[in-house]
């Protein structure tokens, strides 16, 4: 069993797994294979990952077989675990619980080679759709504190192209990076009764300098201090309080959004140039935000 051991200085929780520790954004799974190599993802090798959690399926497949569109297993290599209880405990001047956590993969398309960019309008809504669904469920878990859907995407030049999935880690701590956003958030209430992330937005949208595309419903937009080149937000454009709430109206249109993005940055750099992390998080103030940071890869 991994356990959760906070760190008083640093006043961050930290899991310390049995063989190595890792911290809490250090989440990976296993590489999957590039084309050409066996991939425990593609459709067809459904029995080579553990029994699947949900999935969108066509009428009259069955589950674990051939015939799904979006599907939903466990992490084979779980940085947290699912059954038990947290157990917290003092031990001195520490604090200590079990590693309780989830840990699930969203296959995104049965097809080892479609990215996001190529993807139909109707795949990256339904793989949103699966989104909105697993957050729904989890949140239902008492025990969790905090639930982070994200998607790494690396590939080299000219490099076979991973099979697309995303991630879903959720975790009974809360991390720093994102108490500070609340915090920051909460602070700019209390002062002026208003939301933050409204205020920046419709800051943004009346200036238009940092806009990259304004939508009906989202808006995608360069933070004004970017951490990355390329970093992109895409939050609503009228306040929302949470992304498991979203109305399928709503994801229709944040999927619109989505795929403009990636086509205009596709006009700058060639995705097999583009390694990119997305995550989608979910606040308690202005809730529904979903942050798309994206790094191109510095060779040289
Ligand atoms: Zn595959
Ligand atoms: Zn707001």
């Amino acid at each position: 069993m991994p356990e959760l051991r906070h760190d008083p200085i640093q006043k961050r929780w930290v899991i310390i797994a049995s063989d190595r520790s890792r911290r809490p954004d250090d989440f990976s799974i296993s590489k999957v294979p590039p084309s050409g190599g066996f991939c425990p993802f593609c459709e067809g090798n459904e029995n080579k990952t553990p029994p699947e959690i949900a999935a969108i399926r066509n009428n009259g497949s069955r589950p674990n077989q051939p015939g799904w569109k979006v599907r939903v297993v466990p992490n084979k290599f779980p940085a947290l675990r699912i059954e038990g209880d947290l157990d917290r405990r003092g031990v001195g001047a520490y604090d200590r619980m079990n590693g309780i956590g989830a840990h699930e993969v969203i296959i995104e398309t049965p097809r080892h080679d479609e990215n996001l960019a190529d993807a139909p309008l109707d795949q990256i809504k339904e793989v949103l759709w699966m989104y909105r669904e697993r957050l729904k469920d989890l949140l239902r878990d008492r025990r969790f504190k905090y639930i982070l859907i994200f998607k790494n995407y690396g590939a080299a030049a000219g490099a076979s192209l991973a099979h697309p999935h995303t991630q879903i880690v959720a975790t009974p701590v809360t991390p720093l990076a994102l108490a500070r956003e609340l915090n920051s958030s909460k602070e700019h209430y209390e002062g002026k009764e208003r939301c933050l992330f409204c205020d920046l937005i419709q800051q943004e949208l009346d200036s238009g300098e940092r806009i990259v595309i304004a939508g009906d419903q989202f808006v995608a937009m360069t933070p004004f201090a970017s951490r990355f080149p390329f970093e992109i937000f895409i939050v609503p454009r009228y306040h929302h309080h949470s992304f498991a709430d979203s109305s399928d109206d709503m994801l229709h249109h944040l999927s619109v959004v989505m795929k403009e993005v990636f086509m205009e940055i596709l006009l700058e750099i060639s995705i097999e140039d583009l390694p990119f992390s997305m995550s989608f998080l979910c606040l308690v103030s202005c809730k529904l935000i979903v942050q798309q940071g994206i790094e191109k890869l510095l060779s040289g």
